[in-house]
């Protein structure tokens, strides 16, 4: 059975970067009919930041990827966040100490500085390994009976992983292929803490085990682990699950890591909501207006093809066709500018019925209380070309608002030393028409054949009348739209 975890850490809010992950993992236990977990691995108390795990879980939810099991989606193999299975940890780090294959160390914070400092000196790097143990302060160097009684001192300590350096550690990762690993390259990474608690990579192989995970799907910054996490399972004498490391999502220059900073830059979101903190608000995909499944589809494309052009997916669509074959092994560049694309193709795929609530809330914010008729009118006139709901409202506000100054550069253009008689006599035809746009459309064509002028003439100045400036719609649906006497109100504002 497939079975596949998301394992973020509350540091913060969650990255686009992760929630690809998350994406990949959701679309590969999908397409294997498997189960999809989210696990939250908050061990390091240092980083644990208040709100991350609730955001963690509101941005799956809004983004629709839901968890068959998980903290916050129930499941029989929990508690799923870490914190709350300490003595799960502890039962497996004891395993391994008394199999010899982990140990304690009591070395402080300040002799490891100086050690590192030291080989700095030296031109080498400092490795907590085979070459060490025996000359630091472990047990591998203290008599049995030397560490008891450090221990029954509550000296604080650390439990290290012994790894076996004769050893070649073979590494088959689906989407980087083979890699040989030199064992007597590796850290004795710290396992276990005096504080009672296991680091990451103890308590994510324990978990991966008990959770009965399959395949471990995550970024790149993890494949350096990769060796020492399948030194554990061997340890243990567990069956290492398969691996697969995601590649980079890069900044739209090309070169680097997508980072925060690059969204101010250049004013994209990198998070799917909002995210407040002290120093301020970061952009989030929902806030900014990009509807959930555009961001998935976006996400699905950076870093993964369908060997087609393909490029417009449902999330089924997507379950169907990914793979991790098709992950390519190089980074993928991110783009502000596709991003918008895709919300731009999936604002037009959907009715105006779909559209009207996400309208009416913008209409909300913006204190407008306006017929849901003339609300639909809005978004069908104006919906082509709009990349965001937002937009529609930016384009359409004339509509519910009547201009209260006009736009200079347009103004100049359109206004003329005739323009306010040629007005006068356009409201007179205009107490008379009916006021739909067909026979508005008849009545202007009428008055310029009559009054001997050229459309401009009356288009222009009518058009600044009504929208404040030279942009929008056809004039008679404009002046159908807002009716006889919005219509004729504001042309006498502007003969003023
Ligand atoms: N907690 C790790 C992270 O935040 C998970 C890495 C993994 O998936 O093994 O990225």
């Amino acid at each position: 059975e497939v079975r596949v975890r998301f394992a973020p850490s509350p540091t913060g809010a969650l990255h686009i970067g992760g929630v690809r992950t998350a994406l990949y993992n959701y679309l590969f236990a999908k397409h294997h009919n498997g189960k999809f977990l989210l696990r939250i691995e908050d061990t390091d108390q240092t980083r644990y930041v208040e709100g991350a795990e609730q955001y963690i879980i509101d941005s799956l939810k809004w983004l629709g990827l839901t968890p068959d099991e998980g903290v916050g989606f129930g499941g029989d193999l929990g508690s799923y966040r870490q914190s709350e299975r300490k003595e799960i940890y502890k039962q497996y780090v004891d395993e391994l100490l008394a199999k010899g294959k982990a140990y304690y160390a009591f070395d402080t914070a300040e002799e490891l500085d100086e050690a590192r400092a030291k080989a700095e000196e030296n031109k080498e790097t400092f490795i907590y390994n085979w070459s060490t143990r025996g000359k630091l302060k472990n047990s591998l160097s203290f008599s049995e009976t030397e560490t008891k009684e450090l221990l029954a001192n509550n000296t604080p300590y650390v439990i290290r992983f012994k790894i076996d350096d004769s050893r070649t550690v073979l590494l088959d990762d689906m989407i980087r292929g083979k890699i040989s690993i030199d064992a007597s390259t590796l850290d004795d990474k710290v396992l276990f803490k005096s504080d009672g608690m296991p680091t990451y990579h103890l308590a994510n192989i324990v978990d991966d085990h008990l959770m009965g995970i399959s395949h471990v799907i995550r970024g790149e910054e993890w494949l350096p682990s990769m060796a020492l996490h399948e030194l554990l399972y061997d340890a243990f004498g567990w069956e290492a699950p398969r691996f697969a490391h995601l590649p980079l999502i890069l900044k739209p220059e090309g070169k680097g890591k997508l980072s925060k900073r690059d969204g101010d830059k250049h004013g994209f979101p990198v998070f799917p909501m909002e995210w407040k903190t002290e120093e301020g608000t970061a952009k989030g995909y929902k806030q900014e207006g990009y509807f959930p499944d555009a961001v998935l589809n976006m996400l699905a494309l950076l870093g993964w093809n369908p060997g087609t052009d393909q490029e417009i997916f449902t999330l089924d669509e997507l379950v169907q066709a990914f793979s991790l074959e098709k992950v390519s092994k190089s980074g993928a560049r991110f783009s502000p500018e596709k991003a918008t694309w895709f919300n731009h193709q999936y604002l037009q795929q959907k009715s105006t019925e779909e559209l009207l609530p996400a309208f009416e809330e913008v209409l909300k914010e913006k204190g407008i209380n306006a017929s849901s008729d003339l609300n639909i009118k809005v978004i069908e006139l104006l919906k082509e070309r709009a990349n965001f709901v937002q937009d529609i409202f930016t384009q359409g506000e004339f509509f519910y608002i009547a201009p209260s100054s006009y736009d200079e550069k347009a103004a100049k253009k359109a206004w003329k030393d005739d323009s306010k008689e040629i007005l006068n006599k356009f409201i007179e035809v205009l107490n008379t028409s009916d006021f739909n746009a067909e026979t508005l459309h008849d009545v202007m064509a009428n008055f310029v054949t009559t009054q001997e002028i050229g459309f401009g003439k009356i288009g222009m100045p009518l058009r600044l009348s009504l929208v404040g400036a030279l942009q929008g719609p056809d004039v008679p649906v404009i002046m159908a739209t807002l009716g006889k006497e919005e219509t004729i109100a504001r042309i006498n504002k502007i003969i003023e």
